[in-house]
């Protein structure tokens, strides 16, 4: 056997001399030209039929477009693989692959050429987003007439928030409208499914009664199916923590709240009580909890402690209870004034 390329008589592999195999040795096989169509909004890449990887920045998109393009020789055992792009002119990522490996103890280098392509189109979902498209509808509400213009904002940012968050794995998390009316504010939401967690999590952070209604919106003219939105009313309470409210004739201070119910402590006996969201209309606020005053224990007998109305100037008696116990003479205090009465808290 001789090396067909040189004449040698030590033949190596494939009919070639252990000097010639590595000349003729190829470590990658490259196209020099690929196409890729991706989303002009976000990127997403049109894959076997579907849009994937959405969010990619461009340059990434080449680069695994080229990567996904290439073939490695079986016999290359440790390739060294470098991707480069040289420069994007249009919509032409012009591009370079080098590549490097031992072949028969020979270091081989090749370079090749790839133009990439990228076809730029809208995906489903961008599609959607850009026609205002939404299936719910959150109407932030409040208990009161109006929505406080500084919790107004602390929800936009909240809502903002939420809704990256849930766009990992729903793309129709977006607000596609912000209408802002006497009442409150409307939040148009692409998907129901996000509407309804965000409305949740706005409910466990802001308190509030949710109420869901179906409305019909139209009909599908190509399958004449009906089409529905779902409005979803956040109702928001007028009070804070540390707030004080009167509920069915007790008067007690707001400690917090959860997306079930309003934990409140009665300040007739100290005792905690549970109010149900639902029963958010017979929670009257009465005092923010910036009315606390300080006041002093004027004097203490074993059965009772007095301390001075901050209001009044009067001496007011409080039978000793345990709570109130461990006050000495000249102790601050603070106390609320309420519907005549004052109140240590
Ligand atoms: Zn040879
Ligand atoms: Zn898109």
């Amino acid at each position: 056997m001789f090396c067909y390329l040189c004449g040698k008589s030590e033949v190596l592999m494939d009919g070639l001399c252990k000097n010639c195999y590595p000349k003729q040795y190829h470590i990658l096989t490259v196209p020099s030209n690929i196409s890729v169509k991706i989303c002009a909004h976000c990127n997403a890449k049109f894959f076997d039929g579907k849009w994937v990887d959405a969010n990619l920045i461009q340059e990434e998109i080449i680069y695994r477009a080229i990567e996904e393009s290439i073939i490695v020789n079986p016999s290359s055992k440790n390739p060294v693989i470098d991707m480069n792009i040289i420069q994007i002119r249009g919509t032409i990522a012009e591009s370079v692959v080098e590549a490097t490996d031992i072949v028969c103890g020979v270091e081989v280098y090749e370079t090749h050429d790839i133009n990439v392509r990228l076809n730029k189109g809208v995906c489903p979902t961008c599609s959607k987003r850009n026609s205002n498209y939404y299936e719910a509808v959150i109407q932030l509400r409040s208990q009161m007439k109006k929505i406080d213009d500084k919790k107004k904002d602390e929800i936009d940012v909240f809502i903002d928030k939420y809704l990256d968050k849930l766009y990992i794995k729903d793309k129709l998390a977006y607000v596609s409208q912000r209408v802002e009316i006497k009442e409150g504010v409307d939040y148009y939401i692409g998907s129901l499914k996000s509407a309804r967690k965000l409305s949740s999590a706005i409910q466990e952070n802001f308190g509030g009664v949710i109420t869901e209604s179906e409305r019909l919106v139209t009909k599908n003219r190509d399958t004449g199916k009906n089409i529905f939105r779902v409005w979803i009313a956040i109702r928001l309470p007028s009070f804070f923590v540390g707030d004080f409210i009167e509920f069915e004739d007790k008067i007690a201070k707001i400690l917090n709240f959860d997306r079930k119910k309003v934990s409140v402590l009665e300040l007739n006996d100290n005792s905690v009580i549970n109010i149900f969201w639902n029963k958010l209309d017979g929670i009257k606020t009465l005092k923010s909890s910036f009315d606390v005053e300080k006041s002093s224990v004027m004097s203490k007998s074993p059965t009772i402690l007095q301390i001075l109305d901050p209001k009044t100037y009067e001496v007011v008696d409080f039978p000793i209870s345990q709570d109130i116990e461990n006050y000495s003479i000249g102790d601050e205090v603070d106390t609320i004034s309420i519907n005549g009465g004052l109140y240590i808290v």
